[in-house]
Formats: structure tokens, sequence, C-alpha cells
């Protein structure tokens, strides 16, 4: 090797941006190599949900998109020509949600601005290059680069060795085909078709339109454009196979069936049809090797999750493969990507896939029942609220993944129960467990000042949050020794006392949060002394009330090194 290299990343779309990007985030050196002579021109993917914006805050280049997008303020469903409902995505309960919309961006914009924020932390995607070979060996990969023409010719080869190779390259996966990785699911044979437009009609611009009719299903949706708008419906009297030439005509003439509205289109940039497939790699890991995004898991499109996950991958992964390239974690982590994600791509697929059957119903009769049980069931607040948390993703946990625990649930029995009667109603078994997404909580410090609980979350170490307890409690001595023995043996940890008073250098040395209303505690389920260790990625690792320093360095042996 003629120069140290951490990680090849394979596939510059955004699972392949958002991975290199969270490398060099993590202290990996990193190459990107996309085959394409320049990022999507396609819109795509067109809407970026709450978790991922989260993301991207953590990123440190949120302010870009959210410059650049535009809010989705609401989904307005009709059927039959008649409006059953309007879900207005700032009415409905998203909780601690940060950015409680959903925010409209074509995907060739995301990609562009993933580019420049990747190009800022000093990584050029290499174009032109594309893998053709890839061997493992026990300790680094063998990877074959062919460096292409414009016309896409293979010009030479260059073979490189790396430690670590992520294939973020898309459905058809080379890093897949080459690993033997077997890529199982189903394929419908639903057609849809879609048209990027102009649109003059009378709806507002920034909401969303699904219009339910005896002839099939059309959503439109807003561009950040305006009067700019995605038109999508589904074709129930074609199949796959077809391959029907979209013109603004048939779009037209489409609106004009199903949405019993005046509309005129005109300016169509972009066409494009598809059918719906469901496919998840047998494997996310193999070795040294890692499949990520598209090359993992495709899926319908309905409630935009694809490109989501994909960067959702990303940030799963890299915070692992930084810490086990470091010598600082276990393998275990890496493992762990395999688990969560290959579970959350598998749950992703059976919740797409339902709704997909219900929007792609086959017969005129099955489309009017569908209909009329939708005027029924789509008005009431939990089906709003699921198109806030649960489809802006907030409520991903990976609760089953090995590398989480609550020790809580192991050691004290007696003292639960004596906090489930304790005056203050607050309950450890309420508090988020391990495996969730840290809760955000807003809090007045002891003068008043109110302050946000994520903001203290961002950057890259794990989060050691020890709490002193409610009713204005000084840390122990032993949470004191907690601390200590932590910051000294895991330098990867950032320790930080969360205390409803505030105290002086001699009582507690190192980081705190007072909070002095208490809303951390009650919403963390917090009465005594309690520890959360919150991860990179901010899902909780490991909870624990009371605090039992064994069971925490026990915890802790088995993920650092
Ligand atoms: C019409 C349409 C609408 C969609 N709508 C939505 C939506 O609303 N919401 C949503 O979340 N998702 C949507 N998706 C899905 C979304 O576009 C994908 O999930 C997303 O692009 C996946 O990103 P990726 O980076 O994993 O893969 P890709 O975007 O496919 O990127 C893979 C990259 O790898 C490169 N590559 C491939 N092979 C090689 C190789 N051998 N060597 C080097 N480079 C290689 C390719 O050139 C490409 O740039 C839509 C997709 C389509 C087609």
């Amino acid at each position: 090797m003629t120069e140290v290299l951490d990680v090849l990343i394979v596939g510059a779309g955004p699972t392949g941006l958002t991975a290199a990007a969270e490398a060099v985030r993590h202290g990996l050196s990193v190459r990107i190599i996309d085959a394409n002579g320049q990022g999507s021109i396609h819109s795509k993917a067109l809407v970026l949900h709450s978790r991922t914006l989260e993301i991207f805050t953590d990123m440190g280049f949120v302010d870009h998109v959210l410059d650049r997008g535009q809010e989705f303020r609401a989904l307005n469903m009709h059927i039959d020509g008649k409006t059953l409902t309007r879900i207005d995505f700032r009415a409905i309960d998203w909780q601690d949600a940060i950015y409680p919309f959903w925010l409209s961006l074509p995907q060739s914009e995301t990609e562009r601005l993933l580019e420049e924020h990747l190009a800022r932390l000093g990584v050029k995607v290499e174009r032109h290059t594309k893998l053709t070979g890839l061997v493992q060996h026990a300790d680094r990969v063998e990877a074959t680069l062919t460096h292409l023409n414009e016309a896409g010719e293979g010009l030479k080869d260059e073979v490189i060795e790396v430690p670590w190779l992520v294939g973020c390259d898309g459905a058809r996966s080379a890093t897949r085909s080459l690993s033997d990785i077997k890529f199982e699911g189903t394929a419908d044979d639903e057609l849809f078709i879609l048209g990027d437009v102009a649109l003059a009609w009378d709806e507002p611009e920034d909401e969303g339109q699904n219009f339910m009719s005896a002839d099939g299903i059309l959503l439109v949706v807003p561009l950040p454009e305006p009067k700019r708008y995605r038109v999508i419906a589904h074709m129930p009297k074609l199949s796959a196979d077809d391959k029907p030439e979209i013109s603004l005509n048939m779009l037209q003439s489409l609106m004009d069936n199903r949405t019993g509205k005046q509309t005129t289109l005109s300016d169509m940039v972009w066409s494009s049809s598809f059918n719906v497939k469901h496919l998840v790699a047998t494997h996310h890991r193999q070795g040294r090797v890692f499949l990520a995004g598209d090359a993992a898991h495709i899926h319908s499109p309905v409630g935009g999750q694809g490109l989501n996950t994909g960067i959702q991958d990303g940030y799963n992964l890299m915070w692992k493969l930084a810490l086990v390239h470091q010598r600082i974690g276990s393998e275990k982590l890496l493992d762990s990507y395999q688990a969560e994600r290959h579970e959350i791509a598998e749950s992703t697929i059976r919740k797409v896939s339902l709704a997909t059957k219900v929007v792609t119903l086959k017969t005129p009769i099955s489309r009017t029942l569908r209909n009329q049980l939708a005027s029924l069931l789509i008005n009431t607040d939990a089906v709003h609220n699921k198109m806030g948390r649960d489809v802006g993703m907030l409520d991903i946990a990976y609760k089953s993944s090995d590398i989480v625990k609550d020790d809580s649930v192991s050691r004290n029995r007696a003292q639960k129960v004596i906090q489930a009667i304790s005056d203050s109603g607050v309950n450890f078994d309420d508090g988020p467990t391990a495996g969730e997404r840290a809760p955000n909580v807003l809090y007045l410090d002891e003068k008043g000042k109110p302050h946000s609980l994520i903001d203290s979350l961002y950057g890259t170490p794990h989060k050691l949050l020890l709490f002193a307890g409610l009713s204005d409690r000084r840390p122990s001595e032993m949470l004191c020794e907690v601390q200590a023995a932590i910051a000294q043996r895991y330098p990867a940890i950032q320790t930080c006392l969360v205390t409803t008073t505030a105290v002086s250098k001699a009582e507690w040395d190192g980081d705190v949060i007072v909070n002095g209303d208490g809303a951390i505690h009650r919403r963390y389920g917090v009465t005594d002394e309690a520890v959360y260790l919150i991860r990179p990625d901010h899902h909780i690792g490991y909870r624990s009330q009371p605090v039992a320093a064994d069971l925490i360095q026990a915890y802790l042996e088995e993920l650092f090194v």
C-alpha cells in the first residue's frame, strides 16, 4: 500500500456519501469511488424524514439541507372525489422530535449537498472508477478498481489493499455479488409511473394529496421549487414488464380521471416507471466487507423509507468500524451491525409491503372496499400520529441487539417495587429502555434557563450519563468512583453528571448537566442514582438504576478492548 487507507466505500449515492463522511468524522481515512461520471441528476427519493435530519445535525450540515428543502406541511386524503382527512404534520403528536415534519428534497440535491459536505471534510469522490474484483484475506481486502473513460469503457485496473470495504453500490451491487451474498425476496407485478411536472391548481403548494379512486391510487407530492410536483400513479391494468411511454397527456388524463379537480400539467422534466421489489441481503457483513443501503435491501417506495434507511445504515456502521479499527472496540460491535440493521431492513420490508398491498389492490371491488374501510379508519389521531414518529423513523430501536443491556432488570427487583410506589410518581420502567433512541428533553437549569438535552449528546464519543437522583441529591462517593474509573479506563467514553442542583468542583470533577426542573430525570424514569450510556448514534447502549459498578464494568469489558 502506498498510502494509509482505512476504508474503501464503493458507490457515491446517498448511502456511500453518508458512510464516507461518517468515516472521516470518526477519524478514519477513506476513499470513495463511483462508476458514474456524476451524481444522480434525477429527483428519485423525495422525502427526508425526521430521524435523518437529526443524523444530518450530528454530521454537522443540516442547515444546508433545511435551506434547500421544503417542509411538507400536510397530507390530504381524498376518496372518490371527496376529501376525507387532512393530516397536518405540525398538529400531530411528535413528542420529542427535533424536526417535527417531513422535508421534501429531491435525491439529486441530497446527494449534491452530501458530496459538498464530504468535500469540506477533504474527501473527493473518485468518479469513473468501478469495483470489479474483491478478494478477502484475514487481515485485509484486495479490491480491483477499474478506471473508466467517459464512455464507461475500462482504461486500466488498479489493485488496492484495504482493511475494510463498505459496498454502497446500489441494488445491483458488485460488492454483494463478488462476495457471493444472496439477495432474497420477491418482486411484485404491480407497475407505478411517475413524472416531475409543473402543476396549476388550487391546492396549497406545500401539501401532498393522495387520491384513492376505483381506478387506482394517485399521489401528488410537492417539490421544493414553486408550483412543481411529482405525480405518482398505480397502473392496475399494466404489469411489471410493461414499459409505458409516459407523456404529459397520459399524466394529465390520470389527473382528470382520478382527482376530480381542475388541473393543468406542463413542463415534465423527468418521468420513470417502477415495479415493487422487496429484497434483502442474507448478510449485511461478511468478514471485512459490509453492505449498506440498496445494496443490502430494497423495498417499495411507499412511505419513502429507502434512501433514509441507507443513510441510517451508514450512521449505524461507521462509529463501530472506527472503534474496532482503532483497536478500542471489540469485534462484537461489528457483528451488531448485521444484527441491528438486518432486522430493521426486514421489519421495514414487512411494514411497507403491507402498505403496498393495500394501495395496489387489483380488482375494482377490492379497491372500493378498501376505500370504504379507509374512510372509517383514517380519520383517527392514532393513524395521523403514525405518519409522524413511525414514518419519521424515530421509534426505530435495537432492543434485541447483543450490545445493548438493561441491568436494572437483572438486579434488585425489590428496589423496583419501592420505585413503583415512590411519591414522585417517577418509575424507571417508564423510562426509555436499552436499544431505544435516547429521547430529547427540554429542561431548565438551576437559573431557569432552557436547554435541550440533545445538544449534550452530539459528537463522536459515547456519553455516560450518571444521574445523582431526584430531590437535590449530591453525587455519592460510589458515583464519583465509577466516574473516575471509567474516565481512566475508557477514553472513548465521556462521563457527565446529571443533577437537579449545582455541584462544586470538589463534589464532582467533570462535566455536569444541571437539570434544575428535574425534567430529564422524569423522562428517563430516574429517582435514585442511575446510569444511562448513550451510544454515538444516540441509541441507549446500557441503563441501570441503581448503579452497580461491577455490572457496568462487565458490560463495558465486552464492548471495549
Ligand atoms: C423512482 C424512484 C423513486 C424513489 N422514491 C423514494 C422515496 O420517495 N423515498 C426513499 O427513501 N427512497 C426512494 N427511492 C429509493 C432511493 O432512490 C434509493 O433507496 C436510494 O437511491 C439508495 O441509495 P444508495 O446510495 O444505497 O444506492 P444508489 O443511489 O443506487 O447508489 C449506488 C451508487 O453506486 C454506484 N455503483 C454501482 N456499482 C458500482 C461499482 N461496481 N463500482 C463503483 N460504483 C458503483 C452507482 O453509480 C451509484 O452512484 C426511489 C427510487 C426510485 C428509482
